[in-house]
């Protein structure tokens, strides 16, 4: 007879086969080190390392002297979704109503509550690759069978209107891509989007889901493109946005969509019964963040742009890595794979992990392997920190590689 532990600690098939998000792993590993004493530089997470902006963070106080401290309409307070509906008219020249925008905790959660309301079990989720780690962990919670459409450094990551349609299935239901790109930076321009809407147009199956939380963050010169700019497939975008990125806002947690009126319904109906209304302190800075003008945004992103340039002057020094320059977000990623096959302490590199594991523990840098974004020869570095930590992590890095026989 066999002895049943108690409890059983029985989880479920889905929490099981999911996997732990690799950017929040590593993090949480140099975490791990710093606290054993080691000196690990982590730029495994995207977030920028500015604190939020002044004004934003008065207006919080604010709401709490204000007494906004109750549960929140779920699809967020009025006035932030008009503040959102000011926001896409103002960047995007997007026309929404208040009706079509949903609040929620992040973008994360945002994308989460469009997956779920429109993937059947089966249904076919097209991911440009490389792609954001958690878009093909929420798809496969929602069931859908997430396929990938390659792309690679010598195209700066990004798929054409013809390689898309090739994808497209009687069963494909959604595609999602971030332009700006993360893990990329790739910018998809004006007319890459043109063709894009052009073959979504033919397949009224189909929604989009662009997510724009980098639009602020971008280093091309032109005005940001959103798809649903397309009026002939206004009607099949979910655009999601949030604050975490342009505003330094990771830890309030506010995202949002602009959607068609079902869908926005749909994850008003999804959020009201998993997590309510996001905080309401969040919101009301939130709204004061869209309201205000941009000049903050600008410094920082200012800011990324010097630090872009200099990383990629130092990165471009460490022979066999191959480097494109990244358009926007904060992150690059470069190629790897003329290591493979070497080794250290006898041990073989093989994968971007084995050298993501390699350079944490020998060159002490936490970046976040390739493969979780659907990539195999790269690894994805955040430049959100300071220029003195970027010009270590580089020597640090061209040092380590030279260990490497
Ligand atoms: N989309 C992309 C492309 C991201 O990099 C992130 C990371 N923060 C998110 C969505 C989620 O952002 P948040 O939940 O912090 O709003
Ligand atoms: N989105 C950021 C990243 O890609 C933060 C971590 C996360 O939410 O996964 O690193």
């Amino acid at each position: 007879m066999t002895t049943a532990t108690f409890p059983m600690q029985i989880l479920s098939d889905r929490i099981n086969q999911m996997q732990e998000s690799a950017t929040i792993k590593m993090a949480k590993l140099s975490r791990e080190l710093k606290a054993q004493g080691h000196d690990i530089i982590d730029l495994s997470l995207g977030e920028p390392d500015f604190d939020t902006p002044q004004h934003i963070k008065n207006a919080a106080k604010e709401a709490i002297d204000k007494g906004y401290t109750k549960y929140t309409p779920v699809p967020g307070y009025t006035e932030l979704r008009k503040a959102i509906v000011h926001k896409f008219k103002r960047d995007n020249n997007l026309d929404y109503t208040i009706d079509q925008i949903v609040v929620s905790t992040g973008a994360k959660q945002s994308i989460a509550n469009v997956v779920f309301s429109v993937v059947n079990p089966g249904d076919e989720v097209l991911l440009p690759a490389p792609y954001w780690v958690s878009y093909a962990a929420i798809a496969e919670l929602a069931e859908g069978k997430c396929v990938e459409i390659p792309a690679t450094i010598e195209t700066n990551f990004k798929v054409t209107a013809q390689e898309l349609e090739k994808h497209i299935t009687p069963k494909t239901r959604l595609l999602i891509f971030s332009s700006p790109c993360n893990p990329t930076g790739s910018v998809y321009s004006r007319s890459e989007l043109e063709a894009i809407a052009k073959v979504v147009r033919k397949y009224p199956q189909l929604y989009v889901l662009c997510d724009e939380i980098y639009e602020y963050i971008n280093f091309t010169g032109e005005r940001h493109t959103s798809l649903a700019e397309f009026s002939e497939v206004k009607e099949q975008v979910i655009t999601v946005n949030g604050f975490s990125k342009g505003f330094a806002m990771t830890g309030w947690r506010l995202g949002y969509i602009g959607a068609p009126l079902h869908i926005a319904k749909a994850c008003d109906k999804m959020q009201g019964q998993i997590t309510s209304g996001t905080c309401s302190i969040a919101q009301k800075a939130g709204e004061a963040a869209l309201l205000a003008d941009l000049t903050e945004c600008q410094k920082m992103v200012a800011e990324f742009r010097k630090r872009r340039d200099m990383v990629y002057g130092l990165l471009k020094q460490i022979p066999g890595l191959k480097v494109n320059l990244p358009d926007g977000a904060f992150y690059f990623f470069f190629d790897v794979s003329a290591y493979f096959g070497k080794s250290y302490n006898n041990q073989i590199l093989n994968t971007p992990e084995d050298i993501s594991l390699f350079l944490l523990n020998e060159g002490k840098i936490a970046l976040v392997s390739g493969e979780a974004f659907g990539d195999k020869q790269c690894l994805r570095m955040s430049y959100a920190t300071s220029e003195d930590k970027l010009t270590e992590t580089c020597k640090r890095m061209k040092a380590a590689f030279a260990l490497l026989q």
